[in-house]
């Protein structure tokens, strides 16, 4: 990394970043978002085409709350297939996102596209935390889905 670069990080870093909250270095073409697949996750999540489906989600769930999609560098989405272990939570999730590691991890296991895995709902949590779900926009989340499956999800 150039210093140049090392300054333009820290800069975003400086606009983006919670207290504690890591900055994992993402896919430019995935808003700088840090995508692992792991082997047993659902073939939709390994197909060639998953990235797409990964960024027309990114995109239309941020424009649908109002962010900036810009605003997602720095976060790592691991798709995987069982259900997920969240700190916080007594028992398997399909999904979390936790704040220190700043991780959205998603399970693939009976979701037959991207686009219907909670990643959208993850995504919301990246933008306002609320983990208790006390925010209204959690009861808007229909059309948002609606749109995603309609468009993408065959
Ligand atoms: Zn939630």
């Amino acid at each position: 990394m150039r210093p140049q670069q090392i300054a333009t990080a820290l800069l975003l870093c400086a606009m983006g970043c919670g207290p504690g909250r890591h900055h994992w270095l993402g896919d430019p073409d995935l808003f700088g978002v840090a995508l692992v697949v792991t082997e047993d996750a659902a073939p939709f999540a390994q197909a060639a085409d998953a990235c797409e489906h990964l960024r027309r989600t990114l995109l239309a769930t941020s424009v649908y709350f109002g962010f900036d999609p810009a605003d997602l560098a720095g976060l790592r989405i691991v798709l995987q297939g069982p259900p997920v272990q969240c700190s916080g939570f007594a028992g398997p999730l399909l999904g979390c996102y936790e704040w220190e590691s700043n991780t959205v991890t998603v399970s693939t296991r009976g979701v037959h596209c991207l686009e219907a895995s909670p990643v959208s709902h993850e995504v919301l949590h990246y933008f306002i935390g609320d983990p208790g779900h006390t925010d209204p926009r959690w009861t808007t989340f229909v059309p948002l889905w609606l749109s995603l499956q309609g468009a993408s999800c065959n």
